[in-house]
């Protein structure tokens, strides 16, 4: 089977997995969605490793773009680098409740789960193709840690990640800093996020600079981090109920990347029960499922700044498929939505949605309450977004003889202040993050301007030559 991909707004050329892992976005601004969806493979059972199940359950989506062999070197030598040694080990709560931990990864967050992989992949179809790409994005800090991590000394990627000057926590920054690889800049901006992502936009709408320096994207609209994040869905469904019974999933969620995965496996064949979208106080997401209306309001900082979005783009992918695969229909509500900041979703489709999610919100002071019942209860340190999703899962759940899995997508170091706060307790950073107070650290200092930023994007030439 060869599965190919179409875009969420349905004017784009359908692809395969190579085209769609370099295109990122689709030419008419979709996402890419699978125009099928495989069904688990027998034999994925619990006595398999965490590099068995992902390369069974992510083979057909890269069939027939990538050699099996090159694949599975890939998949195994990607995981190989987690710190411990089941990958993504579920831990027993108590009360039928599971915490599977997604934070061995180099970058302490679960986002290593996914670039990890996407990187290695990049530098395989580019090493094919004989080109290079020069990869530019802007973070708040977890995403472009995982991306640099994922990329260093890549051969054919050139990195150029934008973060707030001053505004990511010091272990976010040095996360970034410290990673010492030709191919990697960091440029600190006198502005904000929103400035920086701003800045990203207005480099690939500048013709000139989007195919000169040959710009791509690593960001959670590229299909194959959403792929690779199925696979833990289906491992930890294994490792908690070997027999097969239904499981449901609580996910911290900001861009919806994460549990939409969870969505994919369900349809892949996973039995689960509930898929359930924790939120911060910036809870589009819940707002939407309890009223059918997606209504845009400004983004506040929260203790769980990797959740604190408010236009969440994976849900387009939701949507496409909610509207039964209709991407004039999804073209028209998301360019409503665009135009007044507000849209309804029409009832079909949100009676859909609903039967497959449920949501909630949890504020800091929440948060910081759950954190706190956490260390005392069963004496371990969770991050800020964890504990939103165990306190929205706890409230969510309908069933309690149903396992209940919370995802787990940093390591509390990560946000060691928050946690100090609730607890008394700083986390220890783990000696995988590397000697992170100490090496130097590699970073500009420019203005808010597209002008400061445009030396730092190499011209790249189609043929594995360089430019300056
Ligand atoms: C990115 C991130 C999230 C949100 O995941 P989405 O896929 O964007 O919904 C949650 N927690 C942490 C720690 C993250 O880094």
């Amino acid at each position: 089977m060869v599965i190919t991909y179409r875009s969420t707004r349905g004017k784009a050329p359908e692809l395969g997995f190579a085209d769609v892992l370099l295109a990122g976005l689709a030419t008419d601004g979709g996402l890419y969605v699978p125009t099928e969806i495989p069904e688990l493979g027998e034999g994925i059972t619990d006595e398999l490793s965490y590099s068995e199940i992902a390369i069974a359950v992510m083979w057909p989506f890269v069939e027939g773009s990538i050699g099996r062999a090159d694949f599975v070197a890939m998949v195994t030598d990607t995981y190989r680098g987690f710190s411990d040694p089941a990958v993504a080990p579920v831990f027993d709560l108590g009360h039928n409740q599971w915490l599977c931990d997604l934070s061995f990864g180099p970058t302490l967050a679960f986002k290593d789960f996914a670039l990890q992989l996407l990187g290695r992949l990049l530098d395989y179809e580019l090493t094919k193709r004989d080109e290079r790409v020069t990869v530019i994005g802007a973070t708040s800090g977890d995403t472009g840690s995982a991306a640099i991590h994922a990329l260093a000394n890549r051969e054919r990627v050139e990195v150029v990640i934008l973060h707030p000057e001053g505004r990511v926590s010091e272990i976010q920054r040095r996360q970034m800093t410290t990673v010492d690889a030709p191919n990697i800049t960091n440029l600190a901006v006198a502005g904000n996020f929103d400035d920086c992502q701003d800045l990203v936009k207005e480099a690939f709408g500048d013709a000139d600079l989007r195919v000169g320096a040959r710009l791509a994207a690593v960001n959670s609209i590229n299909w194959a981090r959403v792929m690779a994040q199925t696979a833990y869905y289906v491992s930890a469904a294994r490792r908690v109920s070997p027999s097969g019974a239904a499981v449901s999933f609580s996910v911290p969620t900001g861009n919806f990347g994460n549990v939409l995965a969870g969505w994919y496996a369900k349809h892949m064949g996973l039995p689960i029960d509930q898929l359930i979208v924790a939120s911060n106080r910036n809870d589009v997401l819940t707002r939407v499922l309890e009223s059918g209306a997606l209504v845009a309001e400004s983004v506040v900082p929260s203790l769980s700044p990797s959740m604190d979005i408010q236009i969440s783009s994976n849900f387009e992918r939701l949507l496409f498929e909610a509207s039964g695969g209709d991407g004039d229909a999804v073209t028209e509500l998301l360019s409503t939505f665009r135009a007044t900041g507000t849209v309804q979703v029409p009832d079909a489709w949100m009676d859909r949605i609903r039967e497959e999610f449920d949501g909630g919100r949890l504020d800091d002071d929440g948060t910081l309450a759950e954190m706190r019942r956490v260390h005392s209860e069963l004496g371990i340190l969770v991050d800020p977004h964890t504990a939103v999703a165990l306190h929205v899962g706890r409230n969510r759940r309908r069933d309690p003889d149903v396992p209940l899995i919370v995802l787990g997508t940093a390591h509390p170091a990560k946000f060691g202040a928050a946690v100090a706060e609730a607890t008394g307790v700083t986390p220890e950073v783990p000696d995988r993050a590397g000697d992170l107070m100490n090496l130097p650290e590699r970073f500009h200092s420019v203005p808010n301007d597209l002008g400061a930023i445009r030396p730092y994007l190499p011209l790249q030439s189609g043929s594995g030559e360089k430019h300056a």
